[in-house]
């Protein structure tokens, strides 16, 4: 994808966001979804069928859950998840699931302006993130109910649809469908700039930071900075005949903007209530900081456009899953045109190229995990056979068949019992590039064996747990041996913020090292991470994420306000004005 110079992007196209959420996935629009003002409360009617938990939310049923201590609602759970707020916020939405009931949930959303706080949520295509790039004819692990997102029920979104069995588990494309119907239906696309690629993230050094600030000593300072910004870049992009992430940041932060300025012209008492306003709009700023980060990336057109962009956030919300670096195997020709690493690609190769089908050399599959098994599965659906690749034995336990009950998931079960009935003989063949006879017509299974290499010429080269080479030749390989984060776009790979900062960042072996309450890194006060980044890989818990940060950045500014209030409440008591670091003066709340 080539970058434009980002030396390019002018300096004072920059503005300060209180909130940047990288990634447009469920974590990224749940946590838009409670950011804009969308309040969890006890509902009233509810009972939860945790008698301990029922008590302690009904002890502070007047405040919303995101107010309250986290902590104290989470002791004594227990659950799927290793961070305890996933766990709660799981069963205030889906009490018992694991116990096999469908209760509903017991929170009841309202919509409270107070609560919203501005952001952006930035991310690669559309909304619903690594569920546009699925295989089409897969079916989720989840059943689709814990799929759904707070406030709208999955079903409510697809009744139309025909479910393909007979429990609950849906499509990539009818999740995908949900996820992007939800941000129009809940009035969240103002705050989604879609195909926008993030490329660097970096937290200002103290006196860069002090520069910015200098501009905004007072109200109006800050708000002429901004709208000069504003203005420069609303120019260009119009020059540009492109409606760029300066009009996605216009439909958040413009609007207030001109509430306030427009006040001004109506009368004394509009003004003073304007200026309220902007007052607590400067709070909402201010009283979030923790220092300021640079973001920049670009954002893609049709035609191939990259246009530049560069925002100061406040804090920065990690929210970029885990499926955009497909693990490789590292051995020669791994980046032949004919090996590919995501499922989709043969998907695409059998439904478009009419040259892969029931007639052409198998296809390789590497890997033993349900990726590999979706691919299985589709390269057979076309008839297309299959040689299967894996380094486990079959019976090995930690094989993720092994978890998943036979009658929700037949399909899966179907491979494995493949992977275990059709396996090819571990005798030598005489001549390992002759065509074998040792081949199952439809798939083949290779337990314990690894990949040496791939020919130019389409054959394979493969070594068995006796040291065996055998070597086939195929139409198509898919490397399926799982993903990882891609955090390239931060300091040292973001490796500082793991668990272990000297291993890369896994989602299962080294997570993101968060405070489990709030989602921000132990390493970098206002930077959070959400969802597979901290180990939570499914749907149902990734939404805990969202309710801790919410949480966080809402209390923090409750506080941050309490005390903007206090001093400007001293100032106008001793009637100063233009004391250094008060009122609405940056450096007096950092
Ligand atoms: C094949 C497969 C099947 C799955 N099945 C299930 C299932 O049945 N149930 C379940 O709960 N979960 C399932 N998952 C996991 C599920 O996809 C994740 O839990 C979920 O999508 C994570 O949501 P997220 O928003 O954190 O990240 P994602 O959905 O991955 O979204 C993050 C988005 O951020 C974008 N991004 C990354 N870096 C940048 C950047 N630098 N700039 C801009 N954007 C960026 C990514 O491209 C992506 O679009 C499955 C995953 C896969 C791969």
């Amino acid at each position: 994808m080539p970058l434009l110079e980002e030396s390019s992007v002018p300096r004072d196209c920059t503005r300060t966001v209180p909130v940047v959420i990288i990634g447009n996935g469920p974590s990224g629009i749940c946590l838009s979804y409670l950011l804009n003002g969308y309040t969890p409360y006890l509902d009233p009617m509810a009972v939860h069928p945790n008698p301990i938990l029922f008590r302690k939310l009904q002890e502070a049923k007047h405040l919303p859950i995101t107010e309250q201590d986290l902590e104290y609602l989470c002791e004594g759970l227990e659950g799927r998840s290793g961070n305890p707020v996933a766990v709660l916020f799981d069963t205030l939405l889906h009490p018992n699931a694991d116990m096999g009931f469908e209760f509903p949930s017991v929170l009841q959303w309202r919509l409270e302006k107070k609560h919203h706080i501005p952001h952006l949520v930035l991310g690669k295509a559309t909304p619903g993130g690594a569920w546009h790039a699925m295989e089409g004819s897969m079916l989720t692990i989840s059943l689709g109910i814990w799929m759904e997102l707070p406030g709208v029920n999955y079903r409510d979104l697809t009744p139309g649809k025909r479910r393909v069995v007979s429990n609950d588990r849906a499509t990539p494309d009818e999740i995908s469908s949900y996820y992007k119907n939800y941000v129009k239906l809940m009035g969240l696309q103002k705050n989604f700039v879609d195909n926008t690629y993030v490329t660097s993230v970096q937290k200002l050094h103290r006196s860069h930071e002090n520069s910015l600030g200098n501009e905004k000593d007072t109200i109006n300072g800050q708000l002429n900075g901004v709208k000069n910004g504003f203005d420069y870049c609303n120019k260009n992009s119009t020059e540009n005949g492109q409606n760029g992430v300066v009009n996605g940041f216009s439909n958040e932060l413009q609007n207030g903007m001109e509430t306030s300025s427009r006040r001004g012209e109506i009368g004394e008492e509009d003004d003073k209530r304007g200026k309220e306003e902007v007052k607590e709009t400067t709070g909402v700023s201010q009283g979030l900081s923790q220092g300021l980060w640079e973001v920049r990336g670009y954002q893609q057109f049709q035609g191939d456009t990259h246009v530049p962009f560069s925002l100061f956030a406040e804090n920065v919300v990690l929210a970029t899953g885990a499926s955009d670096s497909p693990a490789r195997l590292g051995v020669e020709g791994e980046d032949l045109p004919y090996v590919f690493h995501s499922v989709r690609d043969l998907g695409v190769a059998v439904s478009c190229h009419g040259n892969l089908g029931s007639s052409s050399d198998p296809v390789l599959v590497v890997g033993a995990g349900l990726s590999a098994a979706d691919a299985v599965l589709c390269a057979l659906n076309h008839s297309v056979s299959v040689l299967h690749a894996f380094r486990k034995r079959a019976d090995d336990p930690g094989l993720i068949f092994k978890q998943l009950p036979k009658t929700l998931y037949p399909e899966y079960h179907r491979v494995y019992h493949m992977m275990c009935s059709q396996v090819y003989p571990a005798s030598p063949v005489a001549n390992p590039t002759a065509p074998s006879s040792s081949l199952f017509p439809d798939y083949t299974s290779f337990p314990e064996h690894c990949v040496l290499s791939f020919q130019p010429d389409m054959h394979c080269v493969m070594k068995g747990s006796n040291g065996v080479l055998r070597v086939f030749k195929v139409s198509m390989v898919l490397v399926l041996i799982g993903a990882y984060p891609n955090l390239f776009f931060l300091k040292e790979q973001g490796q500082y913020l793991g668990l272990d900062p000297s291993r890369p960042i896994s989602c299962r072996q080294n997570p993101v090292d968060i405070n489990p309450y709030t989602f921000e890194c132990n390493a970098e006060p206002g930077l959070f991470a959400m969802g597979p980044l901290v180990g939570d890989n499914f749907v149902r818990f990734l939404k805990g994420g969202a309710l801790g940060i919410a949480s966080c950045l809402l209390k923090r500014l409750k506080q941050r306000m309490k005390k903007n209030r206090k001093l400007i409440a001293e100032e106008g008591g001793c009637g100063g004005r233009g004391r250094e670091g008060s009122g609405g003066g940056r450096r007096g709340f950092v």
